[in-house]
């Protein structure tokens, strides 16, 4: 059993080296008198959530990762073996696994049954698992979007920013995201069908590449990175906005966040924002999947993937997402069945 070890706690950037290959050869059973299942994983996903995770956290929403012990997070797996009466071989599931090739799950509550298969099962760790609730719930739950508002998104070309852009786009809004490279601001534009599109990089002072695109100012900010981002937002923001603060990933490899300066906008222009977590809306899952599953059959939604082969590829993609390396959903394939 191939497993992804994490070494040691991680201060600074993450590296690949933090993490390790190691050939388990415990046997993989199943206790009779569990409830516990054997799964064999077939995609695992890489997610930014999982970098507060590899350092020592107290008091956080989400425990450390063991060091010694396999990464843990998100992924699809086949079952291979169950004692619990919810599952039985053969089974598709979605939830929280193991980053190694066969995982005993002992919480099967956080695995959710794969019913449709009409639809590439790698979507489980993206559109349709936590990053399409999370874009689903903020967006439309948080930000209660009105046909004719603006809309800005930052990483928008990630796994959750290129579903909040569509989102906004359904609902008739007009929408502008960022991004780091050339390649992902024509994808913005091309793919996605956000009106506008700038590299964040490229900009020297991004307040004022916001007013270009917003010179009324933004009435909803899905804020995806923070830092000097979110108080440049916080600038143009008019009144009675609304920021869904969804992560900071800028902010995640600092030892000390950046100041933000502009917090007093919120009270000038009586802005409102608030933070979430994707299980906030997890009890919303099936009214999601009921809406996003005809948008992405009939064409109207698409979804951008950048998939690593072989578990041996799963450090070297998780810690490309915070260099910006992914063009899309980063996530590992483990084993096509
Ligand atoms: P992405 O697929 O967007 O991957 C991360 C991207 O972030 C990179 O590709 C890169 O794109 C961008 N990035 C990395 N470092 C920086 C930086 N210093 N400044 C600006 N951009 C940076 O990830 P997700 O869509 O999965 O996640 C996006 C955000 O949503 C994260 O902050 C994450 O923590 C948060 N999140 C929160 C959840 C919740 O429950 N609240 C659930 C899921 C995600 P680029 O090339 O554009 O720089």
């Amino acid at each position: 059993n191939k497993q992804i070890i994490l070494k040691d706690y991680v201060n600074g950037f993450p590296k690949e080296s933090d993490m390790e290959l190691k050939i388990s050869t415990i046997k993989m059973k199943v206790p009779e008198d569990s409830k516990f299942v054997l799964v064999k994983n077939l995609y695992l996903s890489c997610d930014p959530y999982m970098r507060p995770r590899m350092k020592k956290t107290e008091g956080s929403y989400t425990d450390s990762f063991t060091p010694g012990s396999p990464i843990v997070g998100f992924g699809v797996a086949k079952v291979v073996d169950s004692a619990h009466p919810k599952f039985k071989k053969d089974d598709l599931v979605w939830g929280i696994t193991g980053w190694e090739e066969y995982s005993i799950i002992k919480a099967p509550d956080s695995l959710f049954k794969i019913h449709n298969t009409d639809v590439p099962l790698s979507y489980y760790t993206g559109i349709l698992g936590m990053p399409g609730i999370t874009a689903y719930g903020g967006f439309y739950e948080l930000c209660s979007p009105k046909k004719g508002e603006t809309v800005y998104v930052s990483a928008a070309s990630g796994a959750v920013g290129q579903l909040v852009g569509q989102f906004a786009k359904l609902s008739g809004c007009y929408v502008v995201g960022s991004a780091g490279s050339k390649e992902k601001v024509e994808l913005l534009k091309n793919k996605f069908g956000f009106d506008e599109a700038f590299n964040y990089k490229e900009e020297q002072d991004l307040s004022a590449a916001l007013k270009r695109y917003f010179p009324d100012g933004i009435d909803i900010y899905f804020e995806n990175v923070g830092g000097k981002m979110l108080d440049a937002v916080l600038l143009n923001m008019r009144i009675h906005g609304r920021i869904a603060v969804c992560g900071f990933i800028s902010q995640y490899n600092l030892e000390q966040s950046e100041g933000v300066h502009n917090l007093f906008c919120l009270i000038s222009k009586r802005v409102r924002m608030q933070g979430f977590l994707a299980a906030d809306y997890f009890p919303l899952y099936q009214k999601f999947v009921e809406m996003v599953t005809p948008h992405i059959k009939e064409g109207k939604v698409t979804y951008v993937e950048d998939i690593a082969e072989g578990i041996e590829s799963a450090p070297g993609a998780l810690v490309g997402l915070f260099s910006g390396r992914n063009v899309g959903k980063q996530l590992v394939l483990v084993s096509r069945e």
